[in-house]
């Protein structure tokens, strides 16, 4: 394919995509398939000569649109919620387009750059406090990962290493791999299983922490479960609050939290994965009080701020966290730029070497909706949920079984099913109750769709 070809088939892409988006109600959210469905339908090998661009084509409509899980379609309600906008689509094109792998500053000065200025911005827009910021010469700073879960298994191991050097410093009888042995990181029964991965990843015990009746963390139930650990030798070294859980989205009680791991030498590192895009309206930011205490915080732009999938944006306190936990600098890497505010090699901040020029789509984003736009779009969310919660509240057979705060509403039938049966004439009988309930379900997702369509 050469440039004249693209230019023609990118404009065909485009409109294949637009069209796509625009009728995507139209298509059934999941497909009617069953698992290796696609392997009859294409060739055992790759083709030895080429094929035509009509061919392949051809072929996302009859092999690859079947399959899929149409996740933006005002019908899909599975897991979490995923962003997309046009801006950031155009700015992954321009990412595929550079094609930079910028793992450090020299191997593509804006790609670096662009991710950090980008970073303070949105910092600012979450009113971060400043010792997050990278600025001109701060010590910390922001930096794009992939997902939440690698955000979290960065800061557990950073945390890993600081606290081994730490001890050692003060027991130097003990070696490393007793350090290891002690260690214990903690977070919420609520919090997403990412977490207890990154401890499962990291060679480290975790320890779930009761939440209260609200399913919130406080401090005395930690202080509890620290002092316990502490008089049997183990050492805690990290806990991991959440904002926003998975479950319910409750919020651990950071201003309890905060001043107990900062007094126990704990790194506190906040997931915010859903719940971060809405402390960019003023009225939700309370809600992260006490992020001056923690040593990373992170957030899914990818999840509820219309970047598409990938973009989880994490700040450090103190960088030096994260690149003396994990520096290594093969002769083939150097350059002769110093680490600073302005100058990062974000390949210390990461697992991968490689990285993508993520912080284009996130660039696009805030400058084509501005923090207005965006605030409107997640003011609209937590409407509609306060809406639904009306709907249900109005209904004395459902109730609201967590507190609704963001746009997760989480409701249930009242009482025993049994007596749903009972009501119905046909005791015992579940499906009938099942079915009535799932037609009650339905009329309730068919308003919400009403509404979501209508904006
Ligand atoms: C969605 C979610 C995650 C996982 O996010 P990834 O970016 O997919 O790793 C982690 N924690 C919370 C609270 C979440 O809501």
């Amino acid at each position: 394919m050469d440039a004249a070809e693209f230019r023609k088939r990118g404009k065909e892409m485009v409109d294949y995509i637009a069209d796509y988006l625009e009728k995507i109600d139209k298509r059934q959210v999941f497909p009617d398939v069953e698992p290796g469905y696609l392997r009859p339908l294409i060739p055992d090998c790759a083709p030895q000569d080429p094929e035509n661009f009509e061919d392949v084509f051809k072929d996302i409509e009859k092999i690859i649109m079947p399959g899929v899980t149409h996740w933006h379609s005002p019908y899909f309600f599975a897991y979490f919620p995923a962003a997309s906008s046009f801006p950031a689509l155009l700015a992954d094109m321009l990412c595929g387009g550079i094609g930079c792998v910028g793992f450090s500053w020299a191997a593509s000065p804006a790609c670096t750059e662009l991710e950090t200025v980008v970073l303070d911005w949105l910092g600012k827009m979450i009113n971060l406090p400043e010792e997050f910021l990278a600025g001109k010469d701060g010590r910390g700073g922001g930096v794009i990962q992939g997902s939440a879960s690698e955000a979290t298994l960065m800061s557990l191991l950073a945390a890993r290493t600081k606290t081994i050097r730490r001890v050692q410093s003060e027991k130097p009888e003990l070696t490393e791999a007793e350090i290891m042995g002690r260690l214990v990181a903690y977070a919420s029964d609520q919090a997403h299983s990412s977490v207890e991965r990154a401890a499962l990843i990291g060679g480290v015990k975790i320890k779930n922490v009761p939440s209260d009746e609200k399913f919130t963390v406080c401090g005395s139930t930690l202080k509890k479960v620290l002092e316990e650990d502490k008089a049997a030798g183990l050492i805690p070294f990290f806990f991991c609050a959440t904002l926003g859980t998975t479950p319910c989205c409750s919020f651990d009680k950071l201003l309890e939290l905060g001043p107990i791991c900062n007094k126990e030498n704990i790194w506190m590192h906040i997931d915010a994965a859903y719940a971060g895009s809405a402390f960019i309206c003023p009225e939700f930011r309370h809600l992260l009080n006490g992020v001056e205490f923690a040593d990373s915080f992170n957030f899914n732009p990818h999840k509820w701020l219309l970047v598409n999938f990938d973009c989880s944006a994490m700040w450090v306190k103190k960088r030096s966290d994260l690149t003396g936990a994990f520096k290594l600098e093969p002769l083939y890497l150097q350059h002769h730029h110093q680490e600073s505010g302005l100058v990062t090699d974000y390949r210390h901040w990461q697992i991968p070497l490689g990285r993508r020029f993520r912080s284009l789509k996130l660039w696009f984003v805030l400058r084509m909706y501005g923090v207005t736009g965006l605030q409107e779009h997640i003011r609209k969310h937590v409407e509609l949920s306060h809406q639904f919660e009306h709907l249900v509240l109005q209904d004395e057979r459902f109730e609201i079984c967590a507190e609704v705060i963001l746009g997760l509403v989480c409701f249930r039938l009242k009482g025993h099913i049994h007596q749903y049966a009972l009501a119905d004439g046909a005791v015992g009988v579940d499906w009938t109750v099942q079915l009535k309930l799932i037609m009650i379900l339905c009329s309730y997702i068919l308003l919400r769709m009403n509404m979501i369509i209508k904006l």
